[in-house]
């Protein structure tokens, strides 16, 4: 494959953006390799700037699981673009889309929109904070949620102390309101309550972890987490920023039947476009700011182009419910060739899979939280990586991520896609 062009653009970009991106984990760091530039998208397929054509499965990380640039959602961008871009004004389209939300997901009765996933959860967190009267927070190892202060936090020295800075240029003091535990260990939860008690505002948690790998939840692990924090008083947050809309029209609670307090919303309800959304109980959604005393605000909150975007894409997924039955067929074509070429050429695979997200882990044994995925060989990872890349499969280029059908992907993809994972498997037997 030519990367010519990519090269060259990679090279002016990192003269005036650090590290040439806008996001770091499209720089492909983590890999050791120079990120293609993509000039179009479209259905399943991605293209280049050198025009080198691959089937994607990151879809922009989550958003696209329509596929890319799907007529319909383009026509309603297109007519919502030619009304005005933005007002600053409320609008029709903003109803439209809360209440698609509000009838697919029963514990929201109302939803307030921002602007991207890191902007809701950082909102909601201060909902949870002004709601409840009290600081801390329990988020779980592993989980990502934006990259706001409170929550770029990990795991202080030893369990049950409170949460260390995770990145430069967040204040220790932040931190420390953060308590971290282990993803699918209630016995910590439980230890964390005992200790942290009513100053606990809220219980964060991706209900299936999709930002360290995927990594399913104990289904009992969220019902404790329910109990838990009813028991206590503190509210129960969930991040459905990957899983709304993706693992069933009404999100991961529906699919595991567990009612949250607090749903974040981002990636598909925006439908390829800058939208993130946390909603909940009237009651509690009552506190925010006009009506209520937790102030939070945004100009482009609510964009007519954007709105449009998400209400195409929810539309057309709650009209046609067998997507949800077709992608979860799909993915477990994949899930079942990783298996299958794992045992076939003997390299170790942990495969994960919730409905259309999936991820092999090259390790022995269940991954089940961080600690367990990050004892995934990453030298084989980066083998994996690279040899699908060349066989035109463009998949997220760091162990840690999620592996995202679309609706757009054929049989004939798939089909392709799983002769690339036993010629990568192939190729890397012959390396151990
Ligand atoms: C992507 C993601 C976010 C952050 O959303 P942005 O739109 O990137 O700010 C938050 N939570 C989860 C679970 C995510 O996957």
């Amino acid at each position: 494959m030519n990367h010519a062009k990519s090269q060259e653009l990679f090279i002016k970009a990192k003269e005036l953006i650090p590290g040439g991106v806008n996001s770091p984990v499209r720089a492909f760091k983590s890999v050791g390799l120079n990120p293609p530039f993509i000039r179009k998208a479209k259905g399943c397929k991605i293209t280049d700037v050198d025009g080198n054509e691959y089937i994607d499965y990151v879809g922009s990380w989550g958003p696209m699981i329509l596929g890319h640039a799907n007529d319909l959602v383009i026509e309603e961008i297109k007519k919502a673009a030619e009304e005005g871009t933005s007002f600053g004004a409320p609008t029709e389209r903003e109803i439209e889309l809360a209440e698609l939300i509000c009838e697919a997901v029963p514990s929201v009765e109302m939803v307030r929109m921002v602007s991207s996933g890191t902007e809701a959860v950082m909102s909601a967190i201060r909902l949870a904070r002004g709601y409840t009267g009290r600081d801390k927070i329990l988020k779980f190892e592993g989980c990502y949620h934006g990259h706001s202060d409170g929550l770029l936090v990990k795991a202080g020295s030893g369990a049950l102390t409170t949460g260390v800075p995770d990145s430069a240029g967040v204040p220790a003091d932040f931190a420390r309101n953060t308590i971290t535990a282990s993803y699918n260990n209630s016995l910590e939860v439980e230890e964390v309550f005992k200790k942290f008690e009513s100053e606990l505002a809220a219980v964060i948690v991706e209900p299936v972890a999709g930002n360290m790998g995927v990594v399913p939840p104990d289904i009992e692990f969220l019902k404790f987490l329910r109990k838990l924090t009813e028991k206590y008083g503190a509210l129960l947050i969930f991040d459905e920023v990957i899983t709304g809309f993706r693992v069933s029209y009404s999100g991961a609670q529906g699919y595991y039947g567990i009612n949250p307090d607090i749903t974040v919303f981002g990636k598909i309800i925006g439908g390829g476009m800058p939208v993130g959304a946390y909603g909940g109980k009237k009651e509690i959604m009552e506190k925010i700011s006009p009506i209520g005393p937790v102030y939070q605000a945004g100009t482009l909150s609510g964009n007519p182009v954007a709105m449009a975007a998400g209400i195409a894409t929810l539309k057309m997924l709650r009209d046609h419910p067998e997507i949800y039955v077709e992608l979860d067929e799909k993915a477990s074509q994949l899930e079942k060739a990783f298996k299958r070429y794992s045992e076939k050429y003997t390299i170790p695979a942990a495969v994960n899979r919730v409905g259309s997200v999936l991820c092999s882990f090259f390790t022995e044994g269940e991954v089940r939280d961080f600690k367990s995925a990050v004892r995934s060989d990453l030298k084989i990872f980066t083998k994996y990586f690279s040899a699908m890349l060349e066989s035109g499969i463009y998949t997220a280029p760091s162990q840690f991520e999620a592996m995202f059908l679309s609706w757009a992907h054929k049989q004939e993809d798939l089909d392709r896609t799983i002769k690339a994972i036993e010629n990568s498997f192939s190729m890397i037997a012959e390396t151990l």
